[in-house]
């Protein structure tokens, strides 16, 4: 298996760093759960096949064929993390009898995260006591984000449009046009 970064550019949450995208020859969809096995740290969300880790800052994103990652120090850096990435994969191919593969979809999204980019207005129109309240039943998919209508507002198009964006990246049900 081979991984080759096919672009460099810079990081947009830290201009000092970069970012790179990389291409897997191989689709490797079917390690993805094996690596959700061994790294306790990573957001896997098996629907959209992806798997997320943090590394000291750097996010990478494994894809069945790609592997795009941000804030990375430099190319020395890059080539460093691809070789770790490599690592690891080739580590499940070959241990694949001894790994239980991991299925579950493992988020981080935090509840503060959530309640930031809610409308914070406790109208309680959701049929709970307070955003917050709100965010924690939405994490644990005990609420849909339909259920607060203010979101819809336009003077919410810009949180609304982040907010989606993390729980679509999470595996979370979002309306499709939003
Ligand atoms: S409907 Fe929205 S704004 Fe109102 S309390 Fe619920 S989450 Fe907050």
């Amino acid at each position: 298996m081979n991984i080759t970064i096919e672009k460099v550019l810079p990081c947009l949450a830290d201009p000092e760093k970069i970012r790179f995208v990389a291409k897997i020859d191989e689709d490797i969809s079917e390690i993805l759960p094996y690596l959700n096995a061994i790294l306790p740290k990573a957001i896997y969300n098996y629907n959209g096949k992806t798997l997320t880790i943090t590394v000291e800052e750097r996010i990478i994103t494994i894809y069945p064929n790609k592997i795009s990652a941000g804030k990375i120090n430099d190319e020395k850096d890059a080539n460093e993390i691809i070789k770790w990435i490599k690592e690891k994969i080739e580590y499940c191919k070959e241990n694949k009898g001894k790994i239980i593969p991991d299925y579950r979809r493992r988020d981080k999204l935090e509840v503060l995260h959530v309640y930031k980019l809610l409308p914070k207005k406790n109208c309680k129109k959701c049929g709970e006591n307070s955003c917050l309240a709100f965010s924690m039943k939405l994490i644990n998919e005990e609420k849909n984000i339909l259920d607060c209508k203010e979101i819809f507002l336009p003077e919410y198009d810009e949180k609304r449009k982040l907010l989606f964006d993390i729980l679509k990246a999470s595996g979370y049900k979002v309306p499709s046009v939003y």
